[in-house]
């Protein structure tokens, strides 16, 4: 049952926020942090994760906190909008593995999408380097 269980301190993302894993951010305040999926489905795939709360997903969040988070969601996909001109932009999140959830604390995805490009596979394919993330990083982070 991933839907609901106890939240797991090891996952990637708390990693990341801790320091402990490496990431090419774009945004960070005190209430998230944004960074460059490292399995792009997308050029400019961005995930924005809440800081300072143990949820694994959206229905976790606790609600006096979801305000502030989903303006940085706005923010940041505004910025992501503003940087890399897409056709159309894919905001969404996925909740229990069976919905197609990976990494187990909360996170937006942030899709640019371009006429007649193809999505990638989710959480699948050849990790891109933070050498291939950092260009794109960069426009995005100017933009925000
Ligand atoms: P989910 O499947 O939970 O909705 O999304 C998790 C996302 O995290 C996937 O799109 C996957 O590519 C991405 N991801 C997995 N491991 C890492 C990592 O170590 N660093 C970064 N930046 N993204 C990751």
């Amino acid at each position: 049952m991933t839907l609901h269980a106890p939240y797991d301190p090891d996952n990637i993302f708390a990693k990341i926020l801790r320091g402990d894993m490496p990431h090419v951010s774009v945004f960070e305040d005190e209430v998230a942090l944004a960074f460059m999926d490292v399995f792009p489905q997308a050029e400019g795939h961005t995930l924005i994760i809440p800081k300072k709360v143990e949820a694994r997903n959206f229905l976790d969040m606790p609600t006096e906190k979801l305000g502030a988070y989903m303006e940085r969601v706005q923010q940041v996909a505004r910025a992501v909008e503003k940087a890399l001109n897409p056709d159309g932009v894919v905001v969404t999140q996925f909740n229990g593995a069976p919905a197609g959830q990976t990494v187990f604390h909360l996170h937006f995805h942030i899709l640019p999408r371009f006429e007649g490009t193809r999505l990638g596979a989710h959480a699948a394919g050849q990790m891109a380097t933070p050498e291939q993330l950092e260009p794109i990083a960069s426009r995005i982070r100017a933009a925000v």
